[in-house]
């Protein structure tokens, strides 16, 4: 049997380092064999141990102890079977927490959880760098129509098609054309992207070397946070272990194609996950959006044409290029096709990594996968997309998940973190975290987002320190629409949405602040 420890930086909190390290001891004179992964997915039960039997049956235990590991080993070894206590799931037993897992639809995190982030022979082995290898053999237009007839969209939170935004990028003449993968996962609440990188790092490279084929790059670049030193690890690794072996460089696979990647580090300024200011910020200049058009597949890095594409975008990639087209949009909606990985956190019960079918509801998320409210209490609403989302009400709780009908709700898909709480929350102080948020991560080009949603903070402050007046709301309703209109980048548009809508669906608790001066 092989034992394997998720070892990506939500195990490694939790203690999983040293569950790792008693086990080396362990099984040292024993016929067991050791490795680590990445993120197994279920963050609320971590520390994560895996053990596969030689008929690739997999037995995953939670909560793990360097003293439970050494249990779990000293049974197996006596009675060749795996032990059934602080199982979380097995294929052969009923499990509190098998639900989180059969309920998912795991083909970008497929691999995530199970093989070695750190080996490239791990990747290899589970069909790694196949699906270059395919493109390779295509034309690069061919390879834009896989994707475009895919329907792949943005997973950063636009949802505009990567296939076109690879063909505009294809189109433009220039000199050099630049790849550029957005790293700079900055929502509070959201992990999606950092738990791919720790977790299956050669994923996104293929991804990135599959578009730069396509557009017609020798060069790409992953911006990415300083705040993720694991992830940047791990991927520096990987590059350093792609280049050794031919898939990055000169002349990838004997195919006449060069492409390498560089990775540039962003210092944490919110703005710069906004792909001029991203620009500017990998040029060595201050991190501020400009004004679009011209878009940067037309003249972005350097004044060269560039795709910038987010990290769970292009780790798909891979996975439609070797499955096809056809197998990628049996999921999801008419308009949004494929799967999406979220960031489960708040008040929940199971709280974690997920990839879900698009199209799936809210509900369904929250009490199938995440096992309801982790205080027991009633769902009252869940944040989507961060400080640029919007709140959505329990009563709507049975939205889709997707695209349009998030956007139909006032609500954002955004990257992919969803907050949970319950009805013990105020939902004014909500908005307040998350206007304050934004408010101080305004990059103040822009006078509408620099003072208005200064101004509307301090009226939120007013009113939850109960001196809201007559006339507050419409005020604050009149500011965020302003600010909406008259902002120059995504941060300041959406900045208002967390207020909007939390005035839109809770509006009596906002009036309990202002006329009962709670
Ligand atoms: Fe900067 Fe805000 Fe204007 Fe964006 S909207 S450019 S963050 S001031």
């Amino acid at each position: 049997a092989k034992i394997t420890v998720g070892m990506a930086s939500c195990g490694i909190a939790a203690g999983a380092r040293e569950v790792f390290n008693t086990l080396k001891a362990a099984v040292k004179e024993l016929p067991l064999a050791l490795d680590f992964s990445g993120c197994m997915g279920m963050c609320y039960n971590e520390p994560l141990m895996e053990m596969t039997m030689s008929d690739g049956s997999r037995y995953l235990y939670c909560q793990v102890t360097p003293d439970k590991a050494k249990e779990i080993v000293n049974k197996y070894m006596e009675s060749g079977k795996p032990v059934s206590e602080w199982l979380a799931y097995a294929e052969d037993r009923d499990t509190a927490d098998k639900s989180f897992l059969v309920q998912q639809q795991r083909i970008l995190l497929k691999n995530c959880g199970i093989i070695n982030p750190e080996s490239l022979q791990s990747y290899l082995a589970v069909d790694g760098y196949a699906a270059i290898k395919k493109a390779l053999r295509m034309h690069p237009e061919q390879v834009i129509r896989e994707i475009i007839d895919s329907g792949l969209r943005g997973r950063g939170g636009g949802g505009f098609p990567t296939g076109t935004k690879w063909a505009l990028a294809r189109k433009t003449l220039s000199q050099d054309k630049y790849l550029i993968c957005n790293a700079d996962e900055g929502d509070p609440g959201a992990f999606m992207d950092r738990s791919v990188l720790e977790s299956n790092p050669h994923a996104l490279l293929e991804g990135m070397l599959i578009g730069g084929y396509a557009i017609g790059a020798q060069q790409g670049y992953v911006y990415i946070r300083a705040e993720y030193p694991l992830a940047i690890k791990r991927l520096s690794l990987a590059i350093a272990q792609a280049r050794e072996e031919g898939y990055l460089g000169r002349n990838i696979l004997g195919h006449g194609f060069d492409f390498d990647i560089n990775i540039r580090e962003g210092a944490g300024a919110f703005v710069c996950g906004e792909e001029t200011a991203l620009i500017m910020s990998i040029e060595g200049k201050r991190g501020m959006p400009r004004i679009r058009p011209p878009y940067p597949a037309e003249s972005g890095l350097w004044g060269e044409a560039t795709s910038i594409n987010n990290v769970e975008t292009l780790a798909n990639v891979p996975w439609i290029m070797l499955n096809g087209v056809a197998s990628f949009n049996q999921y999801g909606t008419e308009k949004s096709k494929g799967t999406k990985v979220f960031a489960l956190a708040g008040n929940i019960a199971r709280g974690g990594l997920i990839e879900v079918p698009m199209g799936m509801t809210i509900n369904q998320i929250v009490f199938d996968i995440g096992g309801g409210l982790a205080s027991g209490k009633a769902l009252k609403a869940v944040q989507t997309g961060g400080p640029s989302g919007g709140c959505i009400p329990a009563k709507l709780a049975d939205t889709p998940i997707d695209y349009e009908s998030l956007k139909k709700i006032g609500a954002i898909m955004g990257s992919g973190g969803l907050l949970i709480m319950d009805d013990t929350t105020c939902m004014v102080d909500v908005a307040k975290f998350f206007l304050n948020f934004t408010q101080e991560e305004s990059c103040g080009k822009c006078t509408f987002c620099r003072v208005g949603t200064r101004r509307m903070l301090e009226i939120l402050e007013r009113i939850t320190q109960g001196e809201g007046k007559e006339g507050d709301l419409e005020l604050l309703e009149e500011l965020g629409q302003s600010i909406i209109a008259g902002s120059l980048c995504g941060l300041g548009q959406s900045a208002p949405n967390p207020v909007l809508t939390t005035i839109k669906y809770f509006r009596e608790e906002y009036e309990a602040h202002i006329y009962h001066k709670l």
